[in-house]
């Protein structure tokens, strides 16, 4: 069989207005036989790319920048709400009768810490604008009811024990990945990393904040965010543009352009980075009830002026160091006036980050950072200011 090896000819020049939407740019990508094409919706400011291409697979994606200002979870649940129904389709779970009623080769939802997804995708072209319509449908027209957002987000049912416990799917799924040491050492690091900005947060929800989300705090997330002035639509596939139009102007008739603010601000430690030699912000995870209450991890994250090496270079430095400072610090524990601390790294996850990150390491900047580095700890553990919150892990 042979490839075609070309991009399909443009169909539409930049300029060009067809059924409400604006060309903005036509680009051919020879290295994927691509030919894309960048619009823009006039009434709602709806973005939309389209690489047409030879493929008979064609997707259908939509998307919005969903910037969460807390840990409630709100955008997490909303993925899972959308899916159960719309006026139009009020089926209680929609999401499970395309997976299993179309011939759909993908269909799924996911949520980031800065933006929500929902692609589909299928071979076969009536089955394919028969999902994204109704795909489209749920999202930008969810019933959103109170029953979904119990169901899905929170509420209280009584336990094996006859008391009063929360549950929920978003809350259950939650609490499972809250047990996994190194899933909140990773929500920890990004945490320090990224403070005042939405990527300090948990999107998909911490547990402990997630019974905060009110009915009401819930949809109006879906006013602001889930409007076609914030929606990016991506399809790719050999169906023409010009198909693709004539059905998108029917999906957004009715929606009008919204003001709104979905930026991710530039948090103002970013911007004043200077070199002092110290970090500019700092904190410590660790897991287990107590210090002393045996095997535990401390999961160290900071922030470090750029000047210092790269960020990778000094994260990998101290996460590399942490598990042998650790295990050396309590040879330091009998400091004079000092309290008491004990601290082992016997988790195996602290020492498969140590393992993958050393590799990355060069000999002379390790012994710079590892002197840093104890700098760090003893700052964390001695100064009272520092701050170094223990997670209760049901794996402990
Ligand atoms: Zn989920």
């Amino acid at each position: 069989m042979q490839v075609k090896n070309v991009c399909p000819p443009p169909t539409f020049a930049a300029g060009d207005k067809r059924h409400g939407f604006h060309i903005l740019r036509v680009e051919q990508i020879s290295e994927i036989r691509v030919t894309a094409y960048e619009i823009e919706h006039e009434r709602t400011g709806a973005k939309l790319l389209h690489l047409h291409c030879d493929d008979r697979e064609n997707l259908f994606s939509i998307g919005f920048r969903t910037p969460p200002r807390d840990s409630t979870g709100v955008p997490h649940i909303l993925e899972h709400s959308v899916l159960a129904g719309s006026e139009r389709y009020p089926l209680k779970d929609v999401f499970n009768e395309l997976l299993r009623g179309t011939l759909q080769t993908f269909i799924n939802a996911f949520t980031y810490p800065d933006k929500t997804i929902y692609p589909v995708a299928s071979q076969e072209k009536r089955d394919f604008f028969n999902l994204a319509r109704v795909y489209a449908d749920l999202v930008l027209r969810p019933r959103l009811l109170r029953e979904t957002f119990l169901q899905e987000g929170h509420h209280l049912e009584f336990d094996a024990n006859g008391e009063l416990a929360v549950s929920g799917i978003v809350f259950n799924e939650m609490k499972g990945a809250y047990s996994s040491p190194e899933a909140l050492m990773y929500k920890a690091i990004q945490g320090n990393l990224y403070p005042e900005t939405p990527y300090a947060c948990d999107s998909e929800g911490d547990p402990e904040r997630i019974p905060d989300l009110t009915y009401e705090q819930f949809r109006a997330f879906h006013r602001t965010f889930y409007s076609p002035t914030n929606a990016r639509l991506f399809l790719s596939g050999n169906i023409p543009t010009e198909e693709h139009l004539a059905f998108l102007a029917e999906i957004l008739a009715g929606f009008d352009r919204v003001t709104l603010d979905s930026s991710i601000p530039i948090h103002a430690t970013a911007s004043k980075l200077g070199f002092s030699g110290d970090p500019l912000a700092t904190s410590a995870t660790g897991t287990g009830k107590r210090i002393s209450d045996g095997p535990s991890l401390l999961f160290i994250s900071s922030l470090w002026p750029r000047r210092c090496g790269s960020a990778a270079d000094v994260h990998a430095s101290l996460l590399a160091g942490t598990a042998a400072r650790c295990s050396r610090l309590m040879d330091w524990r009998e400091a004079p006036g000092q309290k008491r601390m004990a601290i082992s790294s016997a988790d195996s996850s602290a020492r498969s980050v140590r393992a993958i990150i050393e590799a990355q390491l060069r000999a002379e900047r390790r012994s710079r950072y590892d002197r840093q580095l104890e700098r760090l700890v003893r700052q964390l553990l001695y100064s009272k200011r520092s701050e170094i919150n223990f997670i209760k892990s049901s794996s402990q």
